[in-house]
C-alpha cells in the first residue's frame, strides 16, 4: 500500500543526527525548559521575523494559550471556518467563548473573507483563520477587517509551517501565530509539540506564564497556569529537522506541482495556487464529485487516500448546541462530501506519483 506519509524514508537522511541531538539532552540530564528549546524559539523567532516564540506541547495549546493571553473568555466570539482540524474549535471553546462559524472559499478551502463581516456581532473579538492544508488564507482582508472593526487575529498554523504570501510568514500577520509539531505535520516532533509566535511582548509573557503554571519566578504563581511545555528531547529533534524544513517544504511542492501536471485533462480538480502565496502542500487535496467511489478503487489499487474533512465543524455532535443546521455553510458542506488528499511528503518518489496519477485518470 503506497501511504500517505512515510516517516521512515525522512528518517533515513537524518537518523545520525537525530540521535545525537537527543544523546547530547540524555547526557545532560536537562529535559524541561533547556537550551535546545532556547535554541529553538530563538531560531523559529528569527525564521518569521518575529521576537518570541515560545515552545508549549501541542498545536491545540498553543492556540488555547494563546486566545488565552489575548484576554479572549467567557461572553467573547471567535469568528473561525467550520472546514479545518477539530482542535481549532476546542481551543476556543476551552477559553468559555463562543465560535462563530463563517464558510470557506472553494478553490483554497479556506475562510471567506468576504462573508465576516456580516457575522460581527458586538460580542466579537478575534478571527481564528486557518491556513489548510499550507495554503495561506488571504490575510490581506482579514487583518482589514480586523483592523477597521477592532479585533485581534490569532492565526492556526499546524498545516503551514514555512507558508508565506509575497515572502511574509504565514503566524506573522496577526497578533499571534499558532504551530503545531505532531509527527505528521510538515515540521514534525517525535510526539506531540507546538509554538506560538508573537511581537507582542505583553501576549509572549501571558504565554510564557500561562506553559508554566502561571508562574513568573519559580514557585510564584500570578495565575493558574497549565503544564504545556515543549520537552527537550522534543526541541533537539526539531533542531535537526528545521534547519532542513525550507528544503522539505520545496520538495513538497515539486511533487504537488508533478501530480496538478499530470492530473490536467482528468475530472478531477487539482488544488489551486493564488499568484503569490507560498502552498506547502501539507495535504495534496483533489476535488471529486465522485470522491467515494474514486478513494475505494484507489484503496484496491494499493494507493492511500484521505477525507479531510468528512464533517465540517458546524454538524459535528458534540458543537449541536450551537444549533447549526445542515445547508448552513453550503461550500464546507460540499467540500466535505468532494475532497480527497492523496499522499504526499518530500521523499516521495515522481514514479509513484505517475502511477498514482494514471490510475486516477483510468478511473475517472
Ligand atoms: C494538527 C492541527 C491542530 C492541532 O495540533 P496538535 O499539535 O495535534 O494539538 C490544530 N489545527 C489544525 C488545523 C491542525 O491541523
Amino acid at each position: 500500500m503506497i501511504p500517505m506519509v512515510d516517516l521512515k524514508a525522512q528518517l533515513r537522511d537524518i537518523k545520525d543526527e537525530i540521535l545525537s541531538s537527543i544523546e547530547e539532552v540524555v547526557s545532560s540530564t536537562t529535559f524541561i525548559l533547556g537550551p535546545k528549546l532556547k535554541e529553538l524559539e530563538q531560531g523559529i523567532a528569527a525564521f518569521h521575523r518575529m521576537k518570541s516564540a515560545i515552545g508549549v506541547a501541542s498545536g491545540t495549546d498553543a492556540l488555547h494559550l494563546s486566545l488565552l493571553a489575548a484576554g479572549i473568555g467567557k461572553g467573547d466570539e471567535v469568528i473561525t471556518t467550520p472546514f479545518t482540524f477539530f482542535a481549532t474549535v476546542e481551543a476556543i471553546l476551552y477559553t468559555g467563548a463562543t465560535p462563530v462559524f463563517v464558510d470557506i472559499e472553494p478553490d483554497t478551502f479556506n475562510i471567506n473573507p468576504d462573508l465576516i463581516e456580516e457575522r460581527i456581532t458586538g460580542r466579537t473579538r478575534a478571527i481564528l483563520p486557518v491556513h489548510l492544508y499550507g495554503h495561506p488564507a488571504e490575510m490581506d482582508k482579514i487583518m482589514d477587517i480586523a483592523k477597521r472593526n477592532n479585533l485581534i487575529v490569532i492565526e492556526d498554523c499546524a498545516q503551514a509551517f514555512g507558508a508565506n504570501i509575497n515572502g511574509r510568514p504565514v503566524g506573522s500577520f496577526g497578533i499571534a501565530g499558532a504551530f503545531s509539531f505532531y509527527p505528521s505535520k510538515n515540521l514534525g516532533a517525535y510526539g506531540d509539540g507546538g509554538m506560538v509566535i508573537t511581537d507582542n511582548e505583553t501576549l509572549a509573557e501571558g504565554v510564557r506564564r500561562l506553559r508554566n503554571h502561571g508562574a513568573s519566578a519559580q514557585y510564584m504563581h500570578d495565575i493558574t497556569g497549565f503544564n504545556s511545555r515543549l520537552d527537550e528531547i522534543q526541541a533537539a529533534i526539531l533542531l535537526v529537522k528545521f534547519k532542513r524544513i525550507g528544503q522539505y517544504n520545496e520538495l513538497r511542492r515539486k511533487k504537488a506541482h508533478l501530480y496538478s501536471e499530470l492530473l490536467k485533462g482528468s475530472e478531477v480538480i487539482p488544488p489551486v495556487e493564488r499568484p503569490g502565496y507560498y502552498h506547502v502542500y501539507h495535504q495534496y487535496t483533489i476535488r471529486s464529485q465522485k470522491r467515494d467511489e474514486l478513494q475505494k478503487t484507489l484503496r484496491q489499487r494499493g494507493i492511500s487516500s484521505v477525507v479531510y474533512y468528512p464533517q465540517p465543524l458546524h454538524l459535528q455532535k458534540a458543537l449541536s448546541f450551537l444549533g447549526y443546521r445542515e445547508g448552513e455553510l453550503p461550500e464546507a458542506e460540499r467540500a466535505s462530501k468532494e475532497v480527497l488528499s492523496l499522499p504526499i511528503y518530500p521523499e516521495l518518489e515522481e514514479s509513484v506519483i505517475e502511477r498514482i496519477a494514471k490510475t486516477i485518470l483510468e478511473i475517472c
